[in-house]
């Protein structure tokens, strides 16, 4: 059976197909365009600022994405021996699969901490935050809240003499996250039934390829539909088109 990761689950909710290739036909997806790159590399930049905020941590960063139930048993493991603080720390119930970017034990009752690097709480934050609160809870773990970090101005203006505490804002959403468990666990066994099937579902291009992400399977999915279709079938503002040009699917 195939596991479902947070960012796989996003992917599924975005568009049921997208996660049928992710987890069938990753080799085909698309290369990473730059602003793709730098903006995962911001992203990593600000995970790691983060962890600051929660000092001398326990970074249990899988040595392998794929050793989930071995990831998830070391977690357990400082878990239970009260390490007070951990980062990327993995859990797993059933085939659903989360880390945790900060977690902080306080015996046994855990506090969840995602970092973004964004200026505010979206959909999409509560979206894989309820997913990861639902592995956790499953699994069996004690969850006292979980919260959104996010810096409120870009980490490159910020004045390093400050406090670190003034560059970040934690932003609990717990009740936001409760809300959303039943949708979670209708949505995730949707998913794992859907991955069985031999074919992936007959989703038809549309707006949902750019939102809220752009998809990377747009040059397997968009092969063939030829660039003047395009303009008709989701019609084009720039966002879309600075997408598509990046992506070689349209002429630059
Ligand atoms: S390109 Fe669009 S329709 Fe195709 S898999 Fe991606 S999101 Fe789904």
């Amino acid at each position: 059976m195939a596991h479902i990761s947070k960012s796989a689950f996003v992917r599924g909710i975005q568009c049921p197909k997208q996660l049928y290739y992710y987890k069938n036909s990753y080799n085909k997806r698309d290369a990473l365009t730059e602003s793709q790159r730098v903006s995962f590399k911001r992203g990593t930049d600000v995970g790691l600022l983060a962890q600051q905020l929660f000092p001398g941590g326990r970074d249990l960063t899988p040595a392998s994405p794929w050793q989930y139930k071995q990831s998830a048993n070391i977690t357990r493991h400082y878990i239970e021996q009260e390490a007070a603080v951990l980062y990327e720390a993995s859990f797993l119930y059933d085939s659903l699969y989360a880390i945790m970017d900060i977690v902080v034990n306080t015996s046994g009752s855990l506090k969840l901490y995602e970092v973004k690097n964004t200026r505010s709480v979206k959909e999409q934050h509560v979206l894989d935050a309820s997913f990861q609160y639902y592995v956790i809870t499953q699994a069996g773990f004690k969850v006292e809240s979980i919260a959104i970090v996010y810096p409120i101005e870009s980490p490159d203006d910020y004045d390093s003499t400050k406090p670190l505490s003034d560059l970040f804002k934690i932003e609990d959403i717990t009740a936001l996250v409760q809300e959303r468990q039943s949708e979670i666990e209708k949505s995730s066994q949707y998913q794992v039934n859907m991955l069985l099937e031999p074919l992936p579902p007959e989703t038809t291009i549309g707006n949902q390829c750019f939102k809220p992400y752009a998809c990377d399977f747009m040059g397997l999915c968009w092969a063939g539909t030829p660039p003047n279709a395009i303009n008709t079938i989701i019609g084009i503002d720039d966002d879309k088109r600075r997408i598509l040009t990046e992506k070689q699917l349209l002429p630059r």
